[in-house]
């Protein structure tokens, strides 16, 4: 993987590095079974074989991509190996993210193929490693589409969500379209659902929602009547809607999307816009327009700002619908052609403005989230448009390739 580019909800990643254990791609083998012979199991560093494997099935179904862009297949494949400090999950739901669909396009060049995309998903424990001690079979977790290590100059600092040797399901190695996935590192990872939870409201809080909270919460920062724009309201931007009403912000959520916009009123967005009415030329989009309709719209400039699109456009749009001292938060990935968009720095000094990246969150910081869930004050069941089988799961990472037809996330039900 790259050592500076961001990966997540349509998340940036911010550090990354070597995955702990052993190969990168292949989560695969823990015996026989799988399609191709057996593949190495994944080792630990110390190169100690995995532990517990055998208390797991041979063979589960899984989305593989064989090639960047083809139509991943659906077949059996091997069940991931168990590391000492690590767990297997059977999954019980799983997100498609902007991100799955960046991995299979190959915007991500730690992906190894033959390739299970998958990070934001819920499940219940199947397995543990022999120095895992806080974990035991049959728990119901989420986890951090960042697991980190732990012990890295980031992680010791609490920042585990820019772990210096983080790993991530579905890019580091294989992921959750599928039964079974190994997570590493449980013990610094594993995040317990609170009872009366579902898995499919859960499998967003390890991606979007949770990079969406702390978005607005530590970075953005708005208090009770400061005006936070939008810029996207897939997953993520609906989460940070959700999230900022919930701070008594007043929102303005632009999309393109007819049925985003009315998510987003839904979320309780003050106002929606169509960022392409009136501000494009020649079927471009002026991000300079749309700024102008966004300070137009907030008396002044949005107070903070998030880009939960990533795009060249939404970015500098972002930023130019700022007030003086405003606050700009990058959520959405910049990956590939769209890694360096020319932002405006020379308001970005007159105005003292700050440009802020958002990776995730880490593990010890959700039970704040989760209380607020717990509380009914934030509804990621809400966000949920919805549920598929891993049947569909192919089409799904395809659809995303055209402009969303319906608003919501999609989660896989293996
Ligand atoms: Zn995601
Ligand atoms: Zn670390």
């Amino acid at each position: 993987m790259t050592s500076s580019e961001p990966r997540g909800p349509a998340a940036p990643t911010g550090g990354s590095a070597a995955p702990t254990g052993g190969s990168a791609a292949a989560t695969g083998g823990s015996a026989a079974a799988a399609t191709d012979g057996p593949p190495a199991p994944r080792r630990h560093a110390d190169g100690a074989p995995a532990p517990f494997a055998h208390v797991l099935p041979a063979s589960m179904r899984a989305v593989v991509v064989d090639e960047f862009g083809a139509l991943p297949s659906l077949r059996d494949a091997p069940v991931p190996a168990c590391l000492a400090d690590g767990v297997v999950v059977r999954v019980e739901a799983t997100g498609v993210c902007r991100s799955d669909w960046h991995g299979w396009q190959g915007h991500d060049d730690g992906i190894t193929l033959p390739h299970v995309p998958g990070h934001e998903l819920a499940g219940t424990v199947a397995a543990v490693g022999a120095d895992v001690s806080t974990w035991t079979v049959g728990d119901r977790v989420t986890v951090p589409f960042v697991c980190a290590c732990g012990t890295c100059e980031a992680c010791r600092a609490g920042e585990h969500q820019v772990c210096e040797r983080q790993t991530q399901p579905g890019f580091t190695h294989d992921g959750s379209f599928a039964e079974y996935v190994a997570l590493d590192h449980a013990d610094v990872n594993l995040v317990r659902l609170p009872q009366g939870l579902s898995p499919v409201t859960a499998a967003a809080l390890g991606c979007r929602f949770a990079t969406a909270y702390r978005a607005v919460t530590v970075h953005g920062r708005p208090r009770p009547g400061d005006w936070v724009a939008v810029h996207g309201c897939g997953g993520v931007g609906l989460s940070a809607v959700m999230v900022a009403v919930a701070a008594g912000a007043r929102v303005v959520a632009l999309d393109t999307s007819a049925a985003a916009r009315a998510a987003a009123a839904a979320c309780g967005a003050d106002v929606v816009l169509d960022p392409a009415e009136g501000t494009t030329t020649g079927g471009v989009v002026d991000p300079a327009a749309v700024a102008a309709r966004v300070v137009a719209t907030t008396g002044g400039g949005a107070h903070v700002s998030l880009d939960a699109l990533g795009s060249p456009a939404t970015a500098v749009a972002s930023v130019l619908g700022l007030r003086r001292r405003g606050r700009h938060v990058q959520v959405g990935l910049l990956l590939a052609t769209a890694a360096h968009p020319p932002l405006p720095m020379d308001r970005v000094v007159a105005w003292e403005l700050e440009i802020i990246g958002s990776h995730g969150m880490a593990a010890h910081e959700y039970p704040a989230m989760l209380a607020r869930i717990a509380s009914g004050e934030l509804r990621p069941d809400r966000l949920v448009g919805r549920t598929i089988g891993l049947p569909d799961a192919p089409a799904a990472l395809a659809a995303m390739s055209r402009p969303a037809a319906a608003a919501g996330m999609t989660v896989i039900v293996p």
